[in-house]
């Protein structure tokens, strides 16, 4: 297997050029390179042809690959399919938006979670990813963004159009099932990238020990939980997690961190149907009625819910809701004062629902 070198520590990565018969300059050059996202060395113009060539035979730069890039029509989302060194694969998506450029992180090879409606979770669970993992895919979006330029941050910390400068981690995987390297990641990230804590989201399907965790960390990011339900009974059918930890012990300790923190908590919610056995479609989780119910829940507390239209999942039996049941669910959270908005999948064209990549890819 060949070297990663982006894995390597400064001592080791001199002990490689020494190794390899280079002068130690040679060391800093390249970790300048890794640290922007190089994609292999044949980027490395400052490195001699043959010197390029020499290390693309017995190292790789960092320590995911990519299998596949699509980009959306508008050019304004660009989802990848990378590879780890373990030939596990998960996708990264990174999201130009008018606030910025966003990643959209995962944090384990597949997911043990089991939700219903959601595609990264059909073949389990393979692995946590190790910080470097989770790193290098915020750096394969930098790449994208600025190829060989340099980092030009401006003095005051704000980011520029080429800069990443959200991180979301809701891509693949449960965060909160991999807590230690998902803080370990995040505080790289803060103090390499200078992305600040207001611009850092994790979401997470309601792991309440996870959610306590990030509360004595301490640090002031976002906290999204993804509810989908408005009652137990509907969630455990949707959600196994829900098993373990109930609507109001994960609320609780969501608006506990929220409070602390002085941060609005996000509620993520996907408006699902179900066809039923004449073919029709019904509400599954978005009646009226789920509606009011959602809306007791988070009377008073600081929250936006976003709500998320279904998207479909060939391999998931839900159905997508009307345009006019989606806006009738919205008016009755806005009516009971709860914020609210409606969140459209981005990049709809190039890949269909979160997970499905990985899916697809697997099975060929
Ligand atoms: S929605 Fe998130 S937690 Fe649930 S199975 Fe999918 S990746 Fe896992």
């Amino acid at each position: 297997m060949k070297k990663v070198l982006f894995n390597l520590t400064d001592g080791e990565l001199n002990q490689f050029v020494i190794d390899m018969g280079l002068p130690r300059f040679r060391a800093k050059q390249i970790r300048e390179w890794l640290n922007r996202g190089a994609p292999d060395f044949s980027v490395m113009k400052n490195l001699p042809i043959d010197l390029r060539e020499k290390l693309n035979q017995v190292a790789e730069t960092l320590p995911v690959k990519i299998v596949q890039k699509l980009e959306s029509k508008d050019n304004q989302t660009t989802k990848f399919l990378l590879e780890l060194n373990d030939c596990e694969q998960i996708e990264c998506v990174l999201m130009r938006t008018t606030y910025g450029n966003s990643v959209c992180v995962s944090s384990q090879a597949g997911c043990a979670m089991g939700c219903k409606f959601c595609a990264s979770t059909l073949l389990g669970l393979k692995r946590n990813l190790t910080i470097n993992e989770m790193f290098a895919q915020v750096l394969v979006a930098q790449w994208e963004l600025r190829g060989d330029k340099l980092n030009d941050t401006r003095p005051n910390g704000d980011a520029n159009n080429n800069d990443v400068s959200h991180i979301v981690v809701m891509g693949t995987g449960e965060p909160l099932q991999n807590t230690e390297n998902v803080i370990g990641f995040l505080e790289r990230a803060n103090n390499e990238l200078n992305i600040s804590w207001r611009r850092i989201t994790v979401s997470t399907c309601g792991i309440v020990s996870g959610i306590d965790a990030l509360n004595t960390w301490g640090r002031p990011i976002n906290l999204a939980i993804s509810l989908h339900a408005p009652d137990d009974d509907l969630r455990t059918q949707i959600m196994p997690i829900n098993n373990r930890y109930k609507i109001a012990e994960v609320l609780d300790a969501a608006f506990r961190f929220s409070d602390t923190h002085n941060r609005q908590l996000m509620i993520e919610y996907i408006l699902l149907g179900k066809k039923n056995a004449d073919g029709e479609i019904e509400l599954f989780n978005s009646s009226p009625e789920h509606a009011e119910k959602l809306s007791n829940l988070m009377r008073g507390h600081n929250v936006m819910v976003n709500l998320i239209p279904w998207n479909a999942v060939d391999e998931r039996d839900f159905a997508s809701i009307s345009g006019n049941a989606v806006h009738r669910f919205q008016d009755i959270l806005i009516k009971n004062g709860v914020h609210t908005r409606i969140r459209r999948e981005r990049g709809a064209d190039i890949g269909s629902a979160c997970g499905q990549l990985r899916l697809k890819n697997a099975k060929r």
